[in-house]
């Protein structure tokens, strides 16, 4: 498999903010000034982030209203939760505001990481799902494919 890292994020940060405002917008919420900082603290993370996270990257946001400013990212398709592996649910910004990706999912620390397959490989990936899909009868959209296993850390313990 290859990996990197998301070196080439699909949108510079003034249009991820246009693009989130739109969507809040669509689903008759504001940009208020606590959900672009939250915004904010997620890009700066650049990866998955837990809530908690979160609050030590925008110690300035209270906790609660961290909550439920990310709720309404969620249900406005700003945000996805990403709830596999551990207990504590991590964000990250939704696709098409973020490159389609995969995650590595860590069983012992529930640490996710991001990884992105180069455009050969994912064609297959894709190819090799639609012919799966096909002899059911089912029509793809789309795939979502998380790893789970042992993150280096883990491992070496
Ligand atoms: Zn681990
Ligand atoms: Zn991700």
């Amino acid at each position: 498999m290859t990996r990197r890292r998301n070196t080439d994020p699909p949108l510079s940060t003034s249009d991820l903010h246009a693009a989130v405002s739109q969507r809040l917008a669509r689903h008759d919420h504001r940009y208020t000034q606590g959900r672009r900082r939250l915004v904010e603290a997620i890009l700066e993370a650049g990866q998955p982030v837990t809530l908690p996270e979160i609050v030590v990257v925008a110690p300035g946001l209270a906790p609660s209203s961290v909550y439920r400013n990310l709720d309404v990212l969620e249900r406005s398709g700003v945000v996805n939760r990403i709830t596999s592996g551990g207990d504590r649910a991590h964000f990250e910004f939704a696709e098409p505001l973020m490159s389609h990706h995969h995650h590595l999912v860590c069983v012992d620390c529930g640490s996710i990481e991001d990884v992105f397959l180069d455009d050969e490989l994912e064609a297959s990936v894709d190819r090799s799902l639609a012919e799966v899909a096909g002899q059911a009868g089912f029509t793809p959209l789309r795939h979502s494919l998380d790893l789970h296993g042992r993150c280096a850390g883990c491992e070496s313990d």
